[in-house]
């Protein structure tokens, strides 16, 4: 149903606002660090007009069971489950930030994919926080919506991410990735111009997604804020690469050293990465995303089995470098490789896939793409 059908008047105006998928700098935005994510070509749409009596009306084009209705004064944190809690909960968090957001219909459709690692969630919360921003000229910069946007997963869905997601849908610029300090949100758009240099980023969506992951996210942020707490500093963040030795000589539990070992080596790489791109270097980059991936293999513990042969068909089929992306268990990785070698290592991945009897990966080139806008 369009959005003149669902509530009888055409919309005010149009927004999108995109997925993300991250280059490099995994599990580090928690612990104040630094990451490099880039938005997909994917977005979430939102076509949006205000009310000013209090009620809320969600459509999403892309599930069953027609408008949901709310009254923006009634909405509680932790009380709806749906798929409605997203767009929700991002007029909650305006409104407990002392925003005057009197009612909405908002009409959403996206074409992020769902739960692949690719934050639809985000895309979802970001597009909507856009809207309300724009229409109620309520005058907050990128950052501040992807404040809003978080604090609606985290508090009003229930999700405890970090504010990498929302940031990047927010932020990101076209042709660039999104260099991301998570301690001072401060951003800097880094040049990723993959086709002038003769490359492509291909995002596998590996369609499984293993049971352990939540359970695993909130053992991995104690164990990190345990290991901060043992080495005296506020953060992981904290600790320098050069002093990576001694901290680990300081940590007995073997999975706390596994943790800041990858924290403190992923924070690493991402300078390394910033380094390379800054010098138009990007082919370079490739070891540093699989040393990514090995890390978050084997010390993070945060990748399975379908990732690993990702990775590794990958890379044997001829990729420049291949990683996870995202919180792992399955998920999404992303392969960089040479443009005219795309569809050799596509295959290769697909056939690795269908030798090891897994479900035929979703696979798909990223293109470093614009941040939320207004589009009508
Ligand atoms: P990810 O953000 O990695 O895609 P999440 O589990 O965080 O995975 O978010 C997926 C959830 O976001 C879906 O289960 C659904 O509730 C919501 N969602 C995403 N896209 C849409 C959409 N187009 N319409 C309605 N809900 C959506
Ligand atoms: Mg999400």
């Amino acid at each position: 149903m369009s959005f003149e059908e669902l509530y009888g008047a055409a919309p005010e105006g149009t927004w999108a606002a995109p997925g993300r998928v991250n280059l490099i700098g995994e599990y580090t935005d928690f612990n104040d660090g630094f990451v490099m994510p880039l938005a997909l070509p994917h977005t979430a749409v939102a076509q949006v007009s205000r009310r000013t009596d209090g009620v809320l009306r969600l459509y999403s084009a892309d599930i069953e069971g027609g408008v949901v209705q709310l009254r923006t004064d009634e909405l509680e944190p932790l009380t709806n489950t749906s798929w409605a809690a997203y767009p929700a909960g991002v007029v909650w968090a305006l409104r407990e930030a002392g925003h005057p957001v009197t009612g909405a219909d908002i009409h959403l459709n996206s074409t992020v994919p769902t739960g692949a690692g690719l934050s639809s969630s985000a895309a979802l919360e970001v597009v909507t926080a856009l809207a309300l921003n724009d229409l109620y000229g309520l005058g907050l910069d990128c950052n501040q919506l992807a404040l809003i946007a978080q604090r609606a997963e985290n508090d009003f869905v229930g999700v405890p991410c970090g504010v990498m997601d929302q940031t990047a849908s927010a932020c990101c610029a076209e042709g660039h990735a999104l260099h991301l300090d998570c301690r001072d949100h401060s951003i800097r758009q880094v040049p990723f111009d993959l086709a002038a240099q003769g490359l492509r980023l291909l995002v596998v969506d590996t369609r499984v997604k293993h049971a352990l992951g939540d359970g695993a996210y909130a053992e991995r942020r104690a164990g990190c804020e345990e290991g901060a707490r043992i080495l005296g500093v506020p953060a992981l963040r904290d600790v320098a690469y050069e002093q990576l030795p001694d901290a680990l000589a300081r940590l007995t539990d073997p999975k706390v050293r596994g943790y800041v070992r990858h924290v403190v080596s992923d924070n690493h790489r991402v300078a390394r990465t910033v380094a390379l791109l800054d010098a138009g270097d990007i082919r370079g980059i490739g070891p540093i995303l699989t040393d990514g991936h090995t890390s978050l293999r084997d010390d993070l513990l945060v990748s399975c089995e379908e990732l690993d042969l990702v990775v590794a068909a990958a890379n044997a089929g001829g990729a420049l470098g291949a990683r996870m992306t995202g919180g792992g268990f399955g998920g999404s990785a992303v392969v960089l490789v040479d443009e005219v070698h795309a569809d050799a290592v596509a295959k290769a991945v697909t056939e690795a896939f269908a030798g090891a009897g897994y479900t035929a990966p979703r696979i798909f080139p990223a293109t470093a793409s614009a941040g939320a806008r207004r589009v009508a």
